[in-house]
């Protein structure tokens, strides 16, 4: 059954195909296709820029940021705000275009909607508590000041898993700091940031201050906004290969940066845990987004005794998924983005078993065909296999046996990534303990949905840096200006 209401989006105008700079809307003759993963079909063509347009971009961001940044905080609060409301008034709307793009269920995509506007809300008011420091001096004639002031121009790159949240997390934080923003969205996924510009254009954000630039060469595009000189911050939210060379693009300007990258998150299960909660987790942390978010649980490692009843019990919750089309009711897992995504989960599920792995439940495309694969669960897996030691971005649950404490935490540290981590038990020494061992920016403790606007996210190692959301969100965006005030004795 479709969600009759939902079928086309209400507000017509949220439907843009032209790139937003400057406050115009910025057309080119060459254009591109967005594809609804979950049938294939065109759901738009949007004009197609490159990296000559990014960099008029960058320029007039460049133009409004001294206006943009000596603006008051609260009157850049007051727009920030303006801009949550139009978001969570049109929540329907951009859920729609968000299912459409990206194939998420709907009720999903209005998570990330609210998710996204919640960066916005909590940096509207967070940015009016951007303090300084006054620093005891060293002696009587001197004073110490140190201020806190906006880089400059900010630039991103974002993926198409959260087309939505993954920029608002970021353009929240920078324009509350005081900075002009430029992004570059993944070209699967245009419409939901183009509906963003479209809200910000109301919400009276001022031209240059926000601006949406929709390309399908993300390297000669991405050169440009990692080493154009007028830059002062670059931020990646996508995969740790790719995030690399963008660091090394920047750094032949110096520029700040921060990433958000690949994580391959272990969810342990000890002994001692409710067994129930722990289903619970592991199903809303590793099937969310059809298991495409960078926090999805990717391995489950589960105490030897318990291993039966965890078993048994994720297989009848695993069961209960129900595939197909993000804008039908009742459906929990909608399409992966590509073929070629389905192609090498399909590899990394194929390989597994060729290794000695068990299937206990579907294993490869779904009856329904196109980008949608079933629901997966694998027993008998062990650390060395690439499905453990790779980020899968799909509907597959891995699990793995463990004897001891020690064993599952070497186990859970065996990689390059260190976004996100989950574990179940409920021996308070035990819960110290392995929280304080496990090499990740972000653990989930008794939870397997754990992030908000008010905490920190982010990774460690090769997951990236930088913090996005909290009282901490706002560093990465913020320059610290140290005054020496010399000569005040009489
Ligand atoms: P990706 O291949 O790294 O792409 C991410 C973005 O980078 C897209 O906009 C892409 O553009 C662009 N891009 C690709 N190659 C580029 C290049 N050479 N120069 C400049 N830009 C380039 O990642 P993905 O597979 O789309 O996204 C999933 C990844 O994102 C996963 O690894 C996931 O863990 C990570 N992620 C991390 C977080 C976090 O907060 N840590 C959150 C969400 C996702 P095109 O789409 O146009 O190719």
């Amino acid at each position: 059954m479709h969600y009759a209401q939902h079928l086309e989006i209400q507000d017509k105008q949220l439907l843009k195909t032209l790139s937003y700079v400057n406050g115009q809307w910025l057309d080119s003759d060459k254009k591109v296709s967005v594809i609804n993963p979950a049938n294939g079909c065109e759901i738009a063509k949007v004009s197609n820029l490159g990296d000559h347009e990014t960099a008029i971009a960058i320029k007039y961001a460049k133009a409004a940021w001294p206006i943009w940044s000596l603006k008051p905080a609260h009157e850049r609060a007051q727009l920030l705000r303006a801009w949550f409301n139009l978001m969570m008034e049109h929540q329907d709307d951009l859920a729609c275009l968000l299912t459409k793009e990206q194939g998420k269920p709907l009720n999903e995509a209005k998570g990330e909607i609210a998710y996204g506007a919640s960066y916005i809300e909590w940096f509207a008011e967070e940015g009016k508590r951007v303090y300084g420091d006054i620093i005891p001096a060293p002696s009587d004639e001197k004073r110490l000041i140190v201020l806190k002031e906006p880089v400059g121009v900010v630039t991103a790159i974002t993926p198409w898993n959260f087309p939505n949240a993954m920029i608002a997390r970021k353009a929240a934080a920078a324009l509350a700091a005081g900075c002009t923003f430029v992004v570059r969205p993944a070209i699967q996924t245009p419409l939901s940031a183009l509906a963003m510009a479209e809200l910000a254009d109301r919400a009276g954000i001022p031209a240059g201050v926000f601006n949406v630039i929709v390309g399908d060469d993300a390297p000669s595009m991405g050169k440009v906004l990692t080493q154009h000189p007028e830059v002062a911050k670059f931020t990646f939210t996508g995969s740790t290969e790719i995030g690399k060379k963008l660091i090394a693009q920047c750094a032949t300007t110096v520029k700040k940066v921060s990433m958000e990258l690949g994580g391959d998150a272990p969810f342990i299960v000890f002994d001692d845990a409710d067994v129930e909660a722990a289903v619970q987790g592991a199903i809303q942390s590793k099937y969310r987004n059809a298991g495409q978010t960078c926090v999805c649980t990717n391995r489950i490692y589960v105490q030897q005794n318990i291993l039966q009843e965890f078993t048994d019990k994720y297989l009848l919750a695993v069961k209960e998924l129900t595939i197909g089309n993000g804008m039908e009711e009742g459906v929990t897992i909608g399409p992966l983005i590509s073929a070629e995504a389905v192609s090498k989960v399909d590899k990394l599920v194929k390989d597994s078993i060729d290794m000695g792995a068990t299937l206990l439940v579907g294993g490869q495309v779904d009856k329904a065909g196109g980008n949608f694969y079933q629901p997966t669960v694998l027993s008998e897996v062990t650390n060395d296999m690439p499905i453990v030691q790779n980020e899968i971005f799909g509907p597959i649950s891995p699990i793995i046996a463990f004897d001891s404490e020690e064993d599952a935490i070497l186990m859970a540290n065996d990689t390059e990534y260190g976004l996100a981590a989950y574990f179940y038990a409920r021996d308070i020494g035990r819960v110290w303990r392995v929280a304080a061992k496990l090499a990740y920016g972000m653990i989930g403790i008794n939870e397997g949905i754990i992030s908000n606007a008010a905490a920190p996210f982010g990774g460690v190692k090769q997951s990236g840096n930088g913090r996005e959301g909290s009282k901490y969100g706002l560093d990465d965006y913020l320059e610290t200006k140290y005054l020496c005030m010399g000569g005040l004795t009489s």
